[in-house]
């Protein structure tokens, strides 16, 4: 099964924090934070539905202004995900400039702006185009099992952690796969057909065993009796972690979030030598990058947000992260 996310750093390793994900069929993608995204396309741009954004230091949001400024006047609605006090950047940022000509448009601009301000709270705001941007629609929201969006079955949870302030760390999941194992179907002389979409989604949400599935012909049959007919592939998974201080809090809640992730984008702003600085600064060193990745049993690690004064050592700053995580 080829993987639906397809994730690229915008800017590199040191350039301006921003992730973006393709999903494969579908024209939208996801941004994990909104630093300098001029190397993307017009094209690109304008296919985020959802942008994820770990705090607001402006190299994680300036962004935000190149979207607006390319979605204005167009039909278009974007989630967006932030940590306490998001909402209210958000609104300051878009009240910065003059909206009297919004009734010359018959477009509507829309962004949904969640801020997560504690681990299962959230609190929703609509800022439209047409209503120049005003606060609309603040209700608040219940998070379960960390899940703040989630559409076609893609789901992305978040977990709150500690930089100089709170700084929300991602993770994205595709759904899992089902197969049916059409050999076994056929030993047990039951039909193809519809009703196998049915067992197949009853497995993948994890029903109990006594959870009735109706067969081609009408007839009953228990989950448990059919479950061997079907085998699941786990989705992929990529997390996203940036602009974190190396806490036993913060690596505890990291590991938790990636765990058995595909691919772990994390921060990795100073060499290992400098490690006061990292701590000064809320941030990690390269070794720190590697050792939890490896403690949260990701398959790939991918380091980035260097530090501008290792230019040109990149390939240090990359065996760094590779001797903590192989260790
Ligand atoms: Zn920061
Ligand atoms: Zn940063």
């Amino acid at each position: 099964m080829r993987p639906l996310l397809h994730p690229s750093l915008v800017n590199g390793r040191f350039g301006d924090p921003a992730l973006f994900v393709e999903t494969l069929h579908q024209r939208s993608a996801l941004l994990f934070d909104m630093g300098d995204l001029t190397p993307l396309s017009a094209r690109d741009l304008l296919r985020v539905s959802h942008a994820f954004i770990s705090h607001t230091h402006i190299d994680h949001f300036i962004g935000f202004d190149a979207l607006l400024r390319l979605a204005v006047g167009r039909e278009k609605r974007v989630t967006m995900v932030g940590p306490a006090g998001f909402a209210a950047r958000i609104y300051h940022k878009l009240q910065g400039y003059e909206w009297d000509l919004v009734d010359r448009y018959d477009a509507d601009l829309v962004f949904d702006v969640s801020e997560l301000y504690a681990p299962a709270r959230a609190r929703r705001t609509r800022f439209r185009f047409k209503n120049a941007f005003r606060r609309e629609q603040e209700e608040e929201l219940g998070i379960s099992n960390a899940i703040v969006a989630e559409e076609s079955g893609i789901r992305v949870e978040a977990a709150i952690l500690d930089h100089h302030g709170p700084c929300l760390g991602f993770a994205v999941a595709e759904p899992a796969h089902a197969n049916v194992w059409k050999n076994r179907v056929d030993e047990r002389g039951l039909p193809t057909g519809q009703w196998l979409q049915a067992l197949k989604r009853a497995v993948i949400e994890g029903k109990p065993g006594d959870h009735p599935i109706m067969l081609a012909d009408g007839s009953t049959e228990a989950l448990g009796a059919l479950r061997d007919l079907v085998t699941i592939t786990q989705g992929q998974k990529i997390a996203y972690v940036t602009d974190v201080a190396d806490t036993p809090n913060n690596r505890a809640a990291i590991v938790k979030l990636a765990q058995g992730a595909d691919t772990l984008f994390i921060e990795s702003r100073f060499a290992a030598a400098d490690r006061e600085q990292a701590q000064q600064r809320a941030h990690l060193t390269t070794t720190a990058a590697g050792e939890i990745a490896r403690a949260a049993g990701v398959r790939k690690v991918e380091p980035f947000h260097f530090s501008p004064r290792y230019a040109g050592e990149e390939e240090r700053m990359l065996k760094e992260v590779a001797s903590a995580f192989h260790k």
